[in-house]
């Protein structure tokens, strides 16, 4: 088993202080080495993500054979008075209840380790079960309405069905991410507009030197205490993208430190979130979609005789479901991949737009998890992060720096000259 976790301990136990004075010698911000609580947490986590995946993936496939091989499924059958649809909602309502049973206590495991890392008080169990049984009524309300209708999409159209189901699917996507931008944020009493106008002007200044005007801008309003009151985002998708900045950073950051966020957002409004997004989504989607399908026309075909199963009965809910996880255990590495990219690229597009290296080096100094790593394990930019990891970008920016050789900019085309250089 090769964890990155374990990469970072050795070379932290190996060469002790060695790192950070490594890091001063070539970065513009010291790259601090990790704290004890990061790496424990780092290995919790992984082993928690592990069990996890092990319930998830067998629960689904025990599930059917505990209701095939039982009475189970012939009870649920009589009691929904043979009308499937609500014979799938008994089942879900089933399922999800034996999850609850089985996940409960390595969540409360995992929930206990984090609050002794972060130095809070451990939550007794009763007071965390109730929470987490809160949180589980939608998933049961979801389970009881609405697990028939993917089975109905597989009978009514085994073979092209998933097409059709992939496409209503990406284009609720779609649909709630450009409402998600502009729309949305103007109805958020949290957003307002920047006031100022001397940042009005400075950011001016960025957008023409971009080529570009009049990007909508919203300062979403922190208050003192909230977990991170310093993370700036790119909210909607192609005519309805919008920057998103945190109104803390004014006062906590550098002007170049503005100006250096405010032109990594803008590249994710100008070049991610427009077709680039959308591509993904759907793709993401239909991908979906068609795994799901494969495993309920599929697994039937090889599971069908060993457990008297056939195509189109409620319990090939079970065999969808465990299709959704497994391509999920896929999907999650692509997704964060991608998005990782487009974040360095981001921060490339700060740079060559501000030239702000230092302030670009300042802003990853800051994270907003307080068990992040500075250097993180494969696990986690696989499965957790979409972000570069503090190092990575904290290197970049300190080392990225073509305007002063005469090197090719990357995104030269937005490069216009009557800028703030
Ligand atoms: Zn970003």
């Amino acid at each position: 088993m090769k964890i990155g976790a374990g990469t970072v301990r050795f070379i932290a136990s190996a060469l002790p202080g060695f790192m950070t004075i490594q890091a001063h010698a070539q970065t513009l911000v010291p790259i601090p080495a990790p704290t004890d609580a990061a790496l424990v947490f780092a290995g919790d986590q992984f082993r928690f993500w592990l069990a996890l995946q092990a319930v998830t993936l067998a629960l689904p496939l025990l599930a059917l054979l505990l209701v095939k091989r039982t009475s189970i499924d012939a009870r649920l059958a009589a009691w929904s008075g043979r009308r499937w649809p609500l014979h799938c909602g008994l089942l879900g309502v089933l399922f999800v209840l034996l999850y609850l049973v089985v996940s409960m206590p390595l969540g409360f495991w995992q929930s206990v380790r984090i609050r002794r890392l972060l130095d809070m008080a451990a939550p007794s169990f009763p007071d965390w079960g109730v929470a987490r049984i809160g949180d589980l009524l939608p998933w049961l309300l979801l389970a009881a309405l609405a697990s028939w209708l993917p089975l109905w999409i597989v009978r009514r159209n085994p073979r092209w069905g998933w097409l059709g189901a992939g496409a209503v699917l990406s284009c609720a996507a779609l649909g709630y991410l450009l409402w998600s931008g502009t729309p949305s944020a103007s109805l958020n009493e949290r957003y307002q507009a920047l006031s100022d106008p001397d940042w009005q002007s400075r950011f001016a200044t960025l957008e023409r030197k971009a080529g570009v005007h009049d990007i909508p801008l919203f300062i979403e309003q922190t208050r003192a205490g909230q977990s991170c009151r310093m993370s700036n985002l790119a909210i909607g998708l192609g005519p309805t993208g919008a920057i998103v900045l945190k109104d803390h950073i004014f006062e906590a950051w550098t002007p170049e430190m503005v100006e250096a966020a405010y032109a990594h957002e803008l590249k994710h409004v100008l070049l991610d979130n427009n077709w680039r997004a959308a591509l993904l989504v759907v793709l993401l989607v239909v991908f979906g979609a068609a795994t799901v399908n494969v495993f309920a026309v599929r697994g039937v075909r090889i599971l069908g005789n060993r457990l008297g199963l056939t195509a189109g009965e409620p319990a090939v809910c079970l065999l969808m479901l465990l299709g959704f996880h497994v391509y999920m255990l896929v999907a999650q590495p692509v997704f964060n991949t991608v998005g990782r990219q487009f974040e360095f690229e981001a921060d490339r597009f700060s740079l060559e737009l501000t030239h702000h290296n230092l302030a670009r080096a300042q802003i990853p100094s800051q994270p907003c998890a307080p068990l992040s790593l500075p250097e993180e394990t494969r696990f986690r930019q696989l499965y957790i992060n979409n972000h570069p990891d503090m190092a990575t970008r904290i290197r970049f920016a300190s080392s990225y720096r073509p305007w002063e050789t005469g090197e090719p900019l990357v995104y030269a085309k937005y490069m216009n000259s009557k800028g703030t250089e």
